[in-house]
């Protein structure tokens, strides 16, 4: 990444002076490396501080957005209260202006029990595979297996949900970490960057500039859902809508500095 980035990115926040910043992050492969593990990923400590202290700003307003859930996320970041977190793609939101869950969460509970109780039969087939049952999600963990077994894992797995997602039970979801079953409802990380700056706007009462940071196609839903002059910033070499693009988290901890001492 150039300074060039920085210096662009800046500019499109002094374009919108007076505005109360809302910066929305996704957290893994954004605010953190992607790792085999999903056990794995923690905020570094310098990441922390500089979210610390735009946090701790009055003009100021930090999230993060991510398919983990949301109580694997406040260990994750331990930002604290003033943050908003938004957990299991949306699902469910939490923060200092209120509180939000979606109802499908509590339909789809039976069926993922059913395919997570089948598939966990199978799983001795699938050595380094893992199936976790979420609140909001039935995810599938192939990182930690070979490649050739995590492919045909997947294809077990799509296979026995087939009848669920036929009947609008469920509905998978691929992404770059997570392989993941999802309640049916139309709503995803777009709906949650709406969701949290409708509070944020009317908290406020006053011009709010939008910064959403990712580097998954789950994050492409939250660039659209952007106004014009936001700032939709991609992270990785992955094909985007996003205007602005860092190489990875190591960059974004860049961006972060400077947003630090822009406002100081
Ligand atoms: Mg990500």
């Amino acid at each position: 990444m150039t300074d060039e980035t920085i210096f662009t990115i800046l500019r499109a926040f002094r374009a919108r002076a007076g505005a109360h910043w809302l910066l929305l992050f996704d957290f893994d492969g954004t605010l953190v490396d992607v790792v085999t593990s999903p056990d794995g990923a923690k905020i570094s400590d310098t990441t922390h501080g500089l979210l610390d202290a735009l946090i701790e700003r009055d003009d100021c307003t930090v999230g993060i957005v991510s398919g983990r859930e949301i109580s694997d996320l406040r260990q994750r970041t331990a930002l604290g209260s003033t943050a908003w977190l938004a957990g299991a793609h949306g699902f469910e939101i939490e923060g200092p202006d209120g509180t939000f869950v979606h109802p499908a969460i509590d339909d789809a509970r039976e069926t993922f029990i059913a395919i997570a109780t089948q598939v966990r039969k199978e799983l001795h087939r699938f050595p380094g595979v893992a199936v976790e049952r979420k609140r909001a999600a039935l995810v599938l963990h192939t990182l930690a297996a070979d490649a050739g077994v995590g492919a045909r894992a997947r294809e077990r797995f799509i296979e026995v949900s087939q009848p669920y997602m036929a009947a609008d039970k469920v509905r998978l979801h691929a992404g770059r970490v997570a392989f993941e079953l999802l309640a049916p409802a139309n709503w995803n990380k777009g709906n949650a960057v709406h969701w949290i700056r409708s509070q944020v706007v009317a908290r406020r009462g006053q011009p709010v500039l939008t910064l959403y940071a990712g580097d998954d196609v789950t994050d492409e839903d939250a660039f659209g859902a952007l106004d014009e002059g936001d700032v939709a910033l991609v992270v990785g070499d992955r094909p985007s809508q996003a205007p602005f693009r860092v190489r990875g988290p190591a960059d974004l901890q860049r961006v972060l500095h400077a947003l630090v001492d822009a406002r100081t």
